[in-house]
């Protein structure tokens, strides 16, 4: 297919009860982002918002109840919207955010019922996002069977990782049941690893860990562009601790609640996802700007611990690359919180991580100082354009 100048792709991340989304315009390689928006209250009280690139309203609906609207009306409303909204260009296809694309696939493919059918398969692994991950595309091709759509995995980018990276010390019939370190945030670690030569053309090549700190929370060490290794492992439940979800957390204390307190599954799952991390240790909130302005000691704790781990692991990814060459951080608290960087780069200085106060304090593109032994960037990261060029792509524009 023809890429041109009235080409666009929607791309959609939907979760349980909202749906975002964004309209991008193709004009050669980089296609620009047009329409941003999200369709919230879903199965109760739904609401359609979209905002123009200027932050302008474009629209804000609600549907009362005894409205028929159900997730497939609803996205044959969205979809119905943005073609009254194209300004002439064409709706070539709609790109997924997919939270699994288990072991096999390590790029976006195109969606038909074999691939459905397969990704339903996978929602044992992701049961808290894959379900409405498919929904969203059951209910876009209802409404629209002739749009074609894409599944965007945010496990394609660790495919590649050497084996030991994706391993667990299980038995080996485990590992080939699927029992693996699958790594999440792909498509964030994606966009930065394509950002990063534009940043700093040294960087294409060199050992990079990112640190992606947004309410969930990971980091990936990159190398020459290829995920090496990651914090998330079999769920992204592992790894750093999050907003409400623990992080890494020694399996015997599951085997402990169980018997001790009589803990079952779902009681595990919601201790894990929804009570632990940020909002259980400070017993405040999940949410980092909170934390940083209370004054009360456990807010202090929650983010010292947060703090620690990150510094923790990039020794440890650092170690799998044989070495690091740049720290980047992304996503909401990376981007935003420069206490947080700041503590970090503390307790890296043994690595010669330098932080410039003012630079830092600006939320700065580079935020190390001239006598930092690496270089420590700032890059926002835009995993709905990563979605956009993998649809462009796919579909051959
Ligand atoms: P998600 O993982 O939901 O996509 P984001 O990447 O948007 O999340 O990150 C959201 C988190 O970023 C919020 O929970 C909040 O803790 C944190 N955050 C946003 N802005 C700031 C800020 N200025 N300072 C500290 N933390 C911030």
């Amino acid at each position: 297919m023809q890429m041109s100048t009235d080409s666009a792709v929607l791309v959609i991340n939907a979760g349980s009860s909202s749906l975002k989304f964004s309209v991008f315009r193709g004009v050669g390689a980089e296609p620009d982002a047009v329409i941003n928006g999200q369709i919230s209250g879903i199965g109760t009280a739904p609401r359609f918002e979209a905002k123009d690139t200027a932050r302008r309203v474009m629209a804000d609906r609600t549907w009362g109840e005894g409205e028929a609207a159900d997730r497939a009306a609803l996205l044959g409303f969205l979809l119905d919207w943005i073609e009254d909204h194209l300004d002439g260009a064409r709706l070539i296809a709609a790109g997924h955010r997919v939270v699994h694309g288990g072991a096999t696939h390590s790029s976006p493919v195109r969606i038909d019922d074999g691939v459905l059918a397969e990704l339903e398969r996978l929602v044992p692994l992701a049961p808290l996002h894959q379900p409405h991950n498919l929904a969203a595309i059951r209910a876009l091709a209802a409404a629209h069977p002739e749009l074609p759509q894409v599944a965007c995995f945010d496990t394609a980018f660790h495919r590649g990782q050497p084996w030991q990276a994706q391993t667990f010390a299980l038995p080996r019939e485990m590992t080939e049941a699927g029992i693996r370190r699958y790594g999440f945030h792909g498509l964030s670690y994606e966009y930065i690893a394509r950002r990063l030569p534009q940043v700093a053309p040294v960087l294409a090549d060199g050992r990079v860990v990112v640190c992606h700190l947004g309410s969930g929370a990971s980091m990936c060490a990159i190398h020459g562009g290829r995920s090496v290794d990651s914090t998330m492992g079999f769920t992204a439940v592992d790894g750093l601790p999050m907003g409400t979800r623990t992080g890494a957390l020694d399996p015997g204390v599951l085997i402990y609640l169980m018997r001790a307190n009589g803990m079952d599954a779902d009681a595990l799952e919601k201790l894990l996802y929804y009570r632990s991390g940020l909002l259980g240790v400070s017993g405040i909130s999940n949410d980092m700007r909170v934390l940083l302005e209370s004054e009360d000691p456990h807010a202090a704790e929650a983010v010292e611990l947060f703090c620690f781990r990150v510094a923790k692991e990039a020794g440890a990814l650092a170690s799998s690359m044989g070495g690091i060459d740049a720290l980047v951080f992304t996503a909401g608290i990376g981007e935003r919180s420069a206490p947080v960087r700041a503590r970090v780069g503390e307790k890296l200085a043994w690595l010669g991580v330098a932080i410039d106060e003012a630079a830092n304090a600006a939320n700065a593109t580079m935020i190390s100082g001239p006598g930092s032994r690496i270089p420590v960037w700032v890059i926002p990261t835009d995993e709905e354009r990563m979605i956009a060029l993998h649809t462009l792509r796919v579909m051959g524009a």
